[in-house]
């Protein structure tokens, strides 16, 4: 482990954050207004990017022609999953900053902002806790969407070290090869012992690693210059700290995303055709406010698993994943519990 280097942003981009230039593909932009002789056109971006919403409305109105209105997207956005129809359907051109995407369509422009952090001197880091390509050659490579565009770099630099590199495109939900999302690592079912995680934050690997206990997961965070193995057994006390509590709970409210690419209406539909106790509740944005006026003794979320897992302990009452419902009910051994994934799109 290279903890030492932990925090040390001179390497990365965080050092870069204030001066940091994305690329906004406003030619891109302007294309599809012109193809489509738009006169309205909405634009959406993450949490993160929001207050960039305006310079960038500035920017697209001086190139783009004089009758073009822009409008912006209020609406909290996380994933790709979450594309704000409402405003989708009232445009002719929908731009979704920030994100891949999660299903390819003609009616929506994707402008992903790609990390200019370099990848590669961590990646030199990580090479310490993967096994000598000599010894054992194979290791799977994910990534997120952020540093999506440096992926067959990232291939070609493992391959050049002797790295046998086993990658694979995932599922339904995810459209580029060896893309991770925080509900979905199909892309790391590949014949390989180690998989190596370029990307930040924890979530992401945990999930991994729960996804796929057998194998070894190395995270090289080129955002916090460090890397790490993933561990995911923190993680699981508090899922079962969380499952115990709601063991003697009654009355259940049973959570339907309305976000497009959140829903998992089979899931709560059975929940509550089969526990006469369960409420079906409708919402787009999760939030333990809008759940607090409910009198429930737990509640079962089907839409995002990162809600559950990342912000569970902020709701006053505990908050599981379909599968640890079934867990809290008797219906699955606690040790069966495993991370929440997502496999389709809409
Ligand atoms: S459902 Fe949650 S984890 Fe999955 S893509 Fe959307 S925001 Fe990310």
């Amino acid at each position: 482990m290279s903890g030492s280097t932990e925090g040390d942003l001179t390497k990365t981009g965080m050092s870069l954050k204030h001066d940091r230039e994305w690329d906004y593909e406003l030619d891109r932009i302007v294309e599809a207004i012109e193809e489509r002789d738009a006169s309205k056109v909405g634009l959406q971006f993450p949490e993160g990017l929001k207050r960039r919403g305006p310079q960038v409305a500035d920017d697209l109105r001086e190139v783009a022609p004089d009758d073009v209105t822009f409008m912006l997207s209020g609406q909290p956005c996380y994933g790709a999953c979450d594309l704000d129809t409402y405003l989708m359907r009232r445009t002719d051109v929908f731009v979704h900053f920030g994100h891949t995407p999660m299903k390819e369509s003609d009616s929506i422009v994707y402008v992903p902002l790609f990390s200019n952090v370099d990848p590669f001197p961590i990646m030199e880091e990580s090479l310490e806790e993967l096994p000598d390509p000599e010894e054992d050659p194979d290791v799977g490579l994910v990534t997120t969407a952020q540093h999506m565009n440096r992926f067959e770099e990232m291939t070609d630099w493992l391959e050049e070290r002797g790295y046998e590199v086993h990658t694979r495109r995932g599922d339904d939900r995810l459209t580029k090869e060896g893309q991770v999302l925080g509900c979905n690592y199909a892309s790391a079912d590949i014949p390989a012992d180690q998989v190596l995680y370029v990307g930040g934050g924890k979530f992401h690997p945990v999930g991994l690693a729960m996804e796929h206990p057998e194998k070894t997961v190395v995270i090289a965070d080129p955002v916090n210059n460090a890397v790490s193995i993933a561990e995911h057994d923190q993680f699981l006390k508090q899922r079962y700290a969380s499952v115990h509590k709601a063991m003697d709970a009654e009355k259940w409210g049973v959570i339907f995303c309305t976000k497009i690419g959140q829903g998992r209406w089979e899931t709560a539909q059975e929940i509550v055709e089969n526990n006469e106790n369960a409420y079906l509740i409708t919402m787009d944005e999760v939030t333990p406010d809008r759940l607090r006026n409910f009198d429930m003794d737990a509640f079962v979320n089907t839409g995002c698993p990162r809600i559950t897992t990342d912000d569970g302990p902020r709701f006053h009452k505990p908050m599981l994943t379909p599968g640890e419902y079934e867990a809290a009910i008797g219906e699955r051994p606690l040790d069966q519990i495993e991370f929440d994934t997502f496999h389709d799109t809409w």
